[in-house]
């Protein structure tokens, strides 16, 4: 088991969270068993609005530096979890800390501890970027807030919009200031509701870079309901829909949790009976696709390429062309969230 030890008045007490406490004369060690604090920790959250289940149940682990997309459409919850493990909204049933702060009781400490970027970006139009920026400082009670905004400023890539009014900017700076706000006060973990949704494509992939450089020393947490946001920039998925956790997994896994067949189109250069590609070891379901051309479903773990091409030879046949069909990672996740 390791341990983190840790230092603090007794006037700190109050606002810690320890695994473990030892008292001495004047000071207070704590013992955090570091491996068992999360960043994010959501045990069976459960949200009922009115009648509406908006999330059933939901349970998830975050461990710290993770990259971690929420994937799932419209409707799924994910503004409602992001809500609810931000101290926006109580939580039917069900609780969630950070960094081992829990929501119920030590939300100054959650909040100190999180960036959270909401799905509307509510910001003050009327406020110019510097000055908004100054007043979040404020409230977080920095001290070096010149340095601080200024940092910022550089980080977002705002210098050339720093005096315009908030409201004047394009949607992309909108959300660069959205996300100089979440960041200002260093917190530990990010939490960015559709932090892409409704930009240009060429401001899609500078906001993705700015929270994959930010996502660097810090944990994250970014809902989407686009497949290639996940692909882009985070290290694990977590696929919700109608209030429930349908995936959890490695993005790189997300093609393994597809379990249909494979697909090979293949185009001979003359004519074939379907009788006979039927016959060929491995295939399934084959489809006429055309001129020459088959669909062919083939066997789970089965690879029919050499077999077809043996089938060629032996008919005095040409085989033109043969391809793989990829399952597109869309197909996936509307087949997870059907
Ligand atoms: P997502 O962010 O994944 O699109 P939301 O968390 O916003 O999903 O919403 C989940 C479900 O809860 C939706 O069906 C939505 O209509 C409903 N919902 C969200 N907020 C409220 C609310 N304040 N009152 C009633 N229903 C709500
Ligand atoms: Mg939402």
């Amino acid at each position: 088991m390791i341990f983190e030890l840790e230092e603090y008045n007794i006037s700190n007490f109050i606002s810690k969270s320890p695994k473990q406490l030892i008292s001495t004369s004047n000071k207070t060690v704590f013992l955090h068993q570091s491996k068992s604090i999360m960043s994010v920790k959501v045990e069976n959250l459960t949200k009922i609005y009115g009648t509406q289940r908006a999330l059933d149940n939901v349970s998830i682990d975050i461990d710290k530096g993770e990259i971690v997309g929420l994937l799932g459409p419209n409707g799924a919850g994910k503004s409602t979890l992001m809500k609810i493990i931000t101290c926006y909204l109580p939580p039917t049933n069900g609780n969630a800390s950070i960094d081992g702060f829990d929501i119920a009781t030590q939300s100054m400490d959650v909040r100190k501890s999180i960036g959270y970027l909401p799905e509307s970006n509510p910001l003050y139009y009327d406020m110019h970027v510097k000055e908004f920026l100054y007043f979040i400082a404020g409230i977080h009670g920095i001290k070096n807030k010149k340095e601080r905004v200024a940092e910022m400023i550089e980080l977002t890539g705002l210098q050339v919009e720093m005096k315009k009014k908030i409201g004047a900017l394009s949607k992309g700076y909108k959300q660069r200031v959205g996300l100089a706000q979440a960041l200002i006060h260093d917190p530990d973990v990010l939490i960015l509701d559709e932090p892409t949704s409704g930009l240009d494509p060429n401001q899609i992939i500078e906001i993705r870079e700015l929270i994959k450089n930010a996502g660097k020393k810090k944990t994250v947490l970014l809902s989407t309901h686009i497949m290639q946001e996940v692909e882009a920039i985070c290290s694990r998925v977590i696929i919700i829909d109608k209030g429930k956790i349908v995936a959890d997994d490695k993005t790189s896994n997300l093609n393994k949790l597809f379990t249909g067949p494979e697909i090979i189109l293949v185009e001979f250069e003359k004519s074939v009976s379907k009788e006979s590609i039927r016959k060929i070891s491995g295939v399934k379901n084959l489809y006429s696709e055309g001129k020459n051309t088959w669909k062919i479903e083939v066997e789970p773990d089965g690879d029919v390429r050499k077999a077809i091409f043996d089938f060629a030879v032996k008919n005095d046949n040409t085989v033109l062309s043969l391809s793989k069909e990829k399952h597109s990672i869309e197909e996936l996740f509307q087949r997870l969230t059907k």
